[in-house]
């Protein structure tokens, strides 16, 4: 990679001061759990790192290794960790559960359940007021998916180019990047262009890209569809905002094709991307179901379909049943993040946060020219490395080595993309302005050594 103008930065960054003391560890390290994972753990699971690292402690927005050295977390297990690791009011409201029951079944009732529903669905507009607790992303767009073809009666389903929706053997139907597909049957789904600004050949012109969904309709189905899924921001995918009024026009067409709008909230929502609680709400849309998980339990494994009472009925002829979806400890916690992330203001923090990174990452960019694109909103960024800005050409092997550097220098990134070079900031949202300086530092830092 080539700096435009020599940088500055010559000196090693350092993370921001945090006041707190990891407790001493005295488990097994890196290499033994790492020749066991090999050994018992499935192959598919890829290694993000060359050598991963012991986790043994997180707290808020930094994790603690073996050694107690400190990592600023920007990838929150995945966008997952939404308040912050262990944060006190959430591990009470777990524990406190926890003491008293952690598992009945949802046959009988429990107050935590009901209030969780009841709060999460004062977060929604319009009619979307019954919901279903399941315990992930995937099984909560494999419940859209039946809901919707349900509904319906149609079996087509609409996803975008490029984008996740799970790695169930349904989900991964919808899910349209090939780094994640097997070669199985996947029931009618159509792939349309993905209204990507950077890389899209439409640009931001989101009417073309709406036309390619009508073209899918006209002449890929009988002229009805069950429904079309979307992440307003990619995430996996790598951080990829949808053209500007895109989803309106596809909503409309989608709509007047018989088929029902669903809205994959697993990482937009909860107030990640600043201006919005929902990521739905920056395309002036409102869907007919909403799927969401990571973050709605700050860690807990738990996920929700929240639709309308007449979408909810087609469910009412059989059982619909989730042994552990809303169990008692889940829904404690999932109800004391909605609290907290209220009380902390923190859609606001990621709206201010966020701008003044993404302000620091884009004057980085008239620097270094292997950074070709920084997008996103709120704390959920990307930054797309490429090796030659006209065509575009992915950096995939700088992208490789500047993310064991940023590790080495202890900051943690997400990596993602089709070609895996896009860097995917997408920290705990008690994140600061000075854990954001430290990322773009440690980044310039790196790129300059590269
Ligand atoms: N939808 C989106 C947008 C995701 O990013 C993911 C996971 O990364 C999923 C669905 C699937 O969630 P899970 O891994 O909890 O099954």
């Amino acid at each position: 990679a080539t700096s435009v103008a020599p940088t500055d930065n010559a000196k090693q960054p350092q993370l921001p001061p945090f006041d707190y003391q990891p407790k001493p560890y005295n488990g097994p390290l890196a290499d033994e759990i790492f020749a066991k994972r090999k050994k018992f753990l499935g192959p598919s699971l890829f290694h993000y790192y060359q050598k991963p690292i012991n986790i043994v402690e997180g707290k808020m927005q930094y994790l603690y290794d073996e050694s107690g050295r400190r990592y600023l977390d920007a990838f929150a297990g995945i966008v997952t960790v939404s308040a912050g690791h262990c944060h006190p009011e959430i591990l009470d409201a777990i524990l406190e559960q926890s003491k008293l029951l952690q598992h009945a079944t949802t046959i009988y009732l429990h107050h935590a359940i009901a209030d969780f529903a009841e709060a999460l669905t004062s977060k929604m507009p319009g009619n979307l007021k019954v919901v279903y607790f399941v315990n992930s992303g995937s099984e909560a767009n494999e419940l859209a998916m039946l809901m919707a073809r349900l509904y319906t009666g149609n079996l087509g389903l609409i996803s975008l180019r490029n984008a996740y929706h799970g790695g169930s053997s349904s989900t991964i139907g919808l899910t349209a990047l090939n780094t994640w597909k097997y070669p199985i049957p996947e029931g009618e789904i159509h792939h349309v262009m993905n209204p990507n600004p950077y890389r899209g050949i439409f640009g931001s012109d989101a009417k073309s890209y709406a036309k390619d969904v009508q073209d899918h309709i006209d002449y890929g189905t009988s002229g009805k569809v069950a429904g079309f899924i979307a992440e307003t921001i990619q995430g996996v995918g790598g951080a990829v905002e949808l053209a500007p009024g895109y989803l309106k026009l596809v909503y409309d067409i989608v709509h007047k094709a018989g088929g029902v709008c669903i809205a994959d909230e697993v990482q937009t929502g909860f107030g990640r991307t600043g201006s919005h609680y929902w990521g739905f709400e920056m395309q002036g849309v409102v869907p007919d179901i909403v799927t969401m998980a990571k973050g709605i339990g700050n860690g807990l494994p738990l996920g929700a379909v929240v639709t309308t009472p007449e979408i909810a009925s087609v469910l009412a002829e059989k059982i619909q049943f989730n042994t552990f979806g809303g169990n008692p400890v889940c829904s404690a916690g999932g109800l004391a993040v909605l609290r907290v992330l209220d009380k902390e203001k923190r859609q606001s923090h990621c709206a201010d946060v966020g701008s003044h990174l993404i302000g620091r990452l884009r004057s980085l960019m008239q620097r270094h020219e292997i950074i070709g694109d920084v997008r996103g909103r709120g704390l959920m960024l990307g930054i797309e490395l490429v090796t030659d800005r006209k065509e575009k050409t992915p950096a995939k092997a700088e992208t490789a080595v500047l993310f064991e550097k940023l590790r080495e220098l202890g900051v943690l990134v997400g990596k993602g993309g089709l070609n895996g070079n896009v860097f995917r900031i997408k920290p705990p949202m008690c994140f600061t302005k000075d854990d954001a300086d430290f990322v773009v530092d440690a980044l310039d830092y790196a790129i300059t050594k590269l």
